[in-house]
């Protein structure tokens, strides 16, 4: 399906004549808002030994980097090596806006056009106002968590997404894989203390892992906790089982779930532009892939969840061509359960140059998403990435679920985030509260367990998040 987005400064204008463009599913990608370090730089190939087992993917920006993550050139100048992009996109005409508020009040459903101009109106307040009101159409007041841990079982990664603090090469230092045993005493100890419903787990491409190990950690974790739900890695990870197997999606799904899966994270879409994703994460699965292995899981009946990771290279037309290509597959198979937009951290990985994304950025990028996928029910403020403080702001944007315990995080720590290492779940629902919500445990296919009313604070306080200690590492090595 042929997308445009008008650039300035004829933005909003619907002329086909500027309606041409080679960008990515139709949306045309203006050269005044491309990246300010596309081209230019002389970069040299890096990372070679990953061009066979990833052979066939895109083929990532070469380039080499200074520990302090800045390109050089010819080892004498030392420049950044990513840079934001700084869009001035032309301020929508009132009746532009107003059409776009009259679609979402009779429930429209909105267009690549009216996502560019909700980038660029003025007026974050009103955005966040239409975006609470079409949230509230949805799930009313009620805003979800639930009770879960995260297991990463190795960061041990064949890939090198240039925004990744998390992997580790084989025999580097703090590279961990764990046994099945010591995932299962690992769950095991958090259920004993915990009552979770949930297992997240997610991990690196280990280049020597068999899919087997997989299998079984599935079947022992659910022998182990029959009750407990395995949510259970990305496409990018079916993707690679896949391949390391010669299953096609479908037979690798098959035999996942024939052990215990029983739904998929949506971690691994970063971002679907080809120019930015070459650049960011080359190595790993493309778009395509992404959203064939989510295709298929549907098809499967497995639901699953859907990201972006924003705040870094990217520009709005990327987003607006990410939040659609979502929408597309979601009008097809309507498996997606959330969408969960994850701001970029810029500690300890190839990025460190960028900035990151402010509260008011990223309560943009949230408005919008919940305008534009009128077809995913819920929107995710993962809170460990952004703050206790912007989550909850993020209720007058559209957000409905707080996502909740999340014990044990890693990936966001090592890569800087600063939220607290542990919190009552007291806290999570005078915060829900606070915002005028009413907070429900959910479980992870969103049947409410749980509604808590008012005055209703549990004595029986659970832990939000456990410590994550620089050394939690070495633990389970
Ligand atoms: S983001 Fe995932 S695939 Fe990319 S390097 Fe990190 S662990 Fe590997």
């Amino acid at each position: 399906m042929a997308r445009t987005i008008p650039a300035p400064p004829s933005a909003f204008t619907q002329d086909p004549a500027e309606a041409t463009g080679s960008g990515v599913n139709g949306l045309r990608r203006d050269p005044s808002v491309l990246p300010e370090d596309e081209g230019g730089l002389v970069r040299k190939v890096a990372d070679r030994d990953l061009l066979d087992p990833l052979a066939g993917n895109l083929a990532p920006v070469p380039f080499e980097t200074s520990p302090e993550g800045t390109s050089t050139t010819s080892g004498k100048a030392s420049v950044p090596m990513f840079r934001r992009v700084r869009e001035r996109l032309p301020v929508p005409p009132d009746h532009i806006l107003a059409e776009i508020e009259r679609k979402v009040h009779v429930g429209e459903r909105l267009s690549a056009a009216d996502g560019m101009a909700l980038f660029a109106s003025p007026d974050l307040l009103w955005l966040g106002r239409l975006a609470r009101h079409a949230q509230r159409r949805i799930s009313g007041d009620t805003v979800f968590f639930n009770i879960n841990r995260h297991l990463n079982l190795t960061n041990v990664c064949k890939a090198k997404c240039a925004f990744c603090s998390f992997r580790r090469d084989d025999g580097e230092a703090g590279a961990y894989t764990m046994t099945v045993a010591e995932a299962v005493a690992t769950a095991r100890a958090t259920v004993a203390t915990l009552p979770i419903t949930e297992l997240h787990i997610v991990n690196g491409l280990h280049p020597d892992l068999p899919f087997d190990y997989y299998v079984d950690m599935l079947r022992a974790l659910s022998d182990a906790l029959p009750h407990v739900h395995l949510k259970a890695f990305t496409a990018v990870e079916i993707w690679w089982f896949a391949r390391i197997t010669g299953k096609s999606y479908a037979e690798v799904l098959h035999d996942l779930r024939e052990a215990g899966l029983g739904s998929m994270p949506g971690g691994g879409a970063e971002i679907f532009a080809p120019a930015v994703r070459r650049r960011i994460c080359g190595y790993k699965s493309t778009a395509e892939d992404w959203l064939a292995v989510h295709r298929t899981a549907h098809g499967l009946g497995i639901r699953t969840n859907s990201t972006m990771l924003y705040g870094h290279i990217e520009t709005a037309a990327d987003r607006i061509d990410h939040l659609l290509r979502l929408r597309d597959l979601q009008d097809e198979t309507g498996g997606f359960q959330v969408f969960i937009p994850l701001r970029f951290h810029n500690a300890n990985n190839r990025m460190s140059d960028l900035s990151m994304a402010t509260p008011l950025e990223t309560a943009r990028i949230f408005a919008i998403s919940r305008l534009m996928l009128d077809n995913i029910p819920h929107l995710k403020a993962y809170w460990i990435m952004l703050g206790l403080d912007t989550a909850q702001m993020l209720l007058e944007f559209g957000v409905d679920d707080m996502d909740g315990t999340v014990v044990e995080e890693r990936i966001y720590h090592m890569a800087g985030a600063h939220t607290p290492h542990e919190m009552g779940r007291n806290e999570l629902l005078r915060v829900i509260r606070d915002a005028g919500r009413e907070p429900v445990q959910r479980d992870t296919t969103y049947n409410v367990m749980r509604r808590f009313a008012r005055d209703d604070d549990p004595s029986d306080d659970l832990p939000i998040a456990m410590p994550v200690q620089s050394g939690a590492l070495g633990v389970i090595q």
